[in-house]
């Protein structure tokens, strides 16, 4: 029986993993849950898989969750803050990770997680993004596993030979396995179509209406201006440790074939399934066997035809703002992933036109000097940093006409 943490248990990602886990009782036990404050959707999970373990990091929603725990006979553990992730993350009763915090706010626990030599399966890119080295050298001291749940991450790592030996599993393979370049597909989001006129009067509800995947909020944004490649593209390199030349992205509107990997001898692989993350969560969770995952079949005479473009760059400024971090490297990826959550949250809120999220990006990176990624207290020091310089634009551009939403 193998025991599984799951941290952001109640996002997009977190369901999912328990859908599957869910569907075999017999290998996986869920031992700890944890989130933010969402006391009710949490307090059901717990009921339904009754973990060791239970942790928000708001402890107000903490002491309701353990109150009404008690009162239902459970004898969960709780704990509350920040803290408590990172104790979730390393607890001996647990050989599996899913880290699926969404945004900065997961990067401690995943370094937690990839320090303590267990089987990493991480969907919080932005811990890639932030502090791809730390996460990487964690991963390789410690002997841990990482799976990356990312479709297109996880499709590569189906594309790339595979291997019982546990080194395999930790990525960073590509250069020494004839790989020729990696193809990272990417769907285009709800305004593939639209003309650039349109685009500054999106709304949060259309921006998050992705037309083939299911997925959190501040995901969905990123997938709308295509930012979400952007910091795919990042993580791409430090997964696979390739440089962005090596990479290319591809617009695919139908979300089926999740990425490819060209070889040395011409050779393309691909992974091809229905857009739904509980392929690659399965995937991780029983690599390298396979499990059931409660996706229906492929059925490709439906799908009909499977379209590739190039992706329009002038319209989604986004796309260029990622490969540029990279080029300057050190702490300009943590910089752009900063400045990106404030603009996303802002432009949610009403705050910020869907216009000015690549512009007050650009500016913050422009502002805010990095340096070398050297520790994790350098990477949280330019993340407040780059945050503080972000709000600031969001304040100057909100109160200009083009950024009011009503
Ligand atoms: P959601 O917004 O749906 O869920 C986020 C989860 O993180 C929730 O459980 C939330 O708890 C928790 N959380 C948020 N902030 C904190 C915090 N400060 N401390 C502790 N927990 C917190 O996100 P998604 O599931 O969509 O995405 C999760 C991650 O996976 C992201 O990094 C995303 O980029 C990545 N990903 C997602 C995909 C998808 O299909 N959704 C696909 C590929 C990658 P609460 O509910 O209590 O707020």
């Amino acid at each position: 029986m193998i025991g599984v943490a799951v941290l952001g248990a109640t996002g997009s990602v977190g369901e999912s993993t328990l859908d599957v886990l869910g569907r075999h009782p017999d290998e996986f036990r869920v031992v700890a849950l944890a989130a933010r404050r969402n006391v009710d959707r949490l307090a059901e999970q717990c009921l339904q898989f009754r973990p060791a373990y239970a942790a928000m990091t708001d402890p107000a929603c903490a002491a309701t969750l353990a109150a009404r725990l008690a009162d239902a006979g459970l004898p969960t553990r709780v704990l509350a803050g920040e803290r408590a992730l990172e104790e979730m993350a390393i607890l001996p009763e647990a050989q599996y990770v899913m880290a699926a915090i969404v945004g900065a706010a997961g990067l401690r626990s995943t370094l937690a997680a990839a320090g303590s030599g267990k089987r990493l399966l991480l969907a919080n890119k932005e811990s890639l993004v932030m502090a791809g080295p730390l996460v990487m050298q964690a991963v390789r001291a410690s002997g841990a596993q990482l799976i990356p749940i990312d479709s297109e991450h996880n499709a590569i790592f189906q594309c790339l030979p595979q291997s019982k030996d546990q080194s395999m599993a930790v990525c960073g393979e590509g250069e020494s396995a004839g790989v020729r370049r990696l193809l990272l597909t990417a769907s285009g989001g709800p305004f593939l179509n639209w003309p650039a006129a349109e685009l500054g009067s999106v709304t949060p509800e259309q921006a998050c209406a992705h037309p083939n995947w299911v997925m959190g909020r501040k995901i969905s944004v990123d997938s709308a201006t295509l930012m979400n490649k952007g910091l795919e593209l990042i993580e791409a390199c430090a997964l696979f440790g390739l440089p962005p030349e090596r990479i290319e992205i591809v617009i695919h509107p139908q979300s089926i074939v999740h990425s490819l990997v060209e070889y040395l001898d011409g050779s393309v692989l691909a992974q091809l399934g229905s857009p739904d993350m509980r392929t690659p969560i399965a995937q991780a969770l029983a690599w390298p066997q396979r499990i059931a995952s409660g996706v229906q079949s492929l059925d490709l005479i439906k799908v009909g035809k499977l379209e590739f473009r190039a992706p329009d760059a002038a319209r989604f400024p986004c796309l260029a703002l990622a490969p540029a971090a990279i080029r300057q490297g050190g702490l300009m990826p943590a910089i752009l992933n900063a400045a990106n959550e404030v603009a996303v949250q802002a432009f949610l809120d009403g705050r910020l036109n869907f216009l000015d999220i690549p512009a007050v990006i650009e500016t913050v990176m422009n502002d805010v000097s990095g340096g070398p990624v050297t520790d994790l207290e350098t990477v949280l020091g330019v993340d407040a940093l780059a945050r503080e310089a972000a709000q600031r634009q969001v304040a100057a551009r909100s109160a200009s006409p083009r950024s009011a939403h009503a």
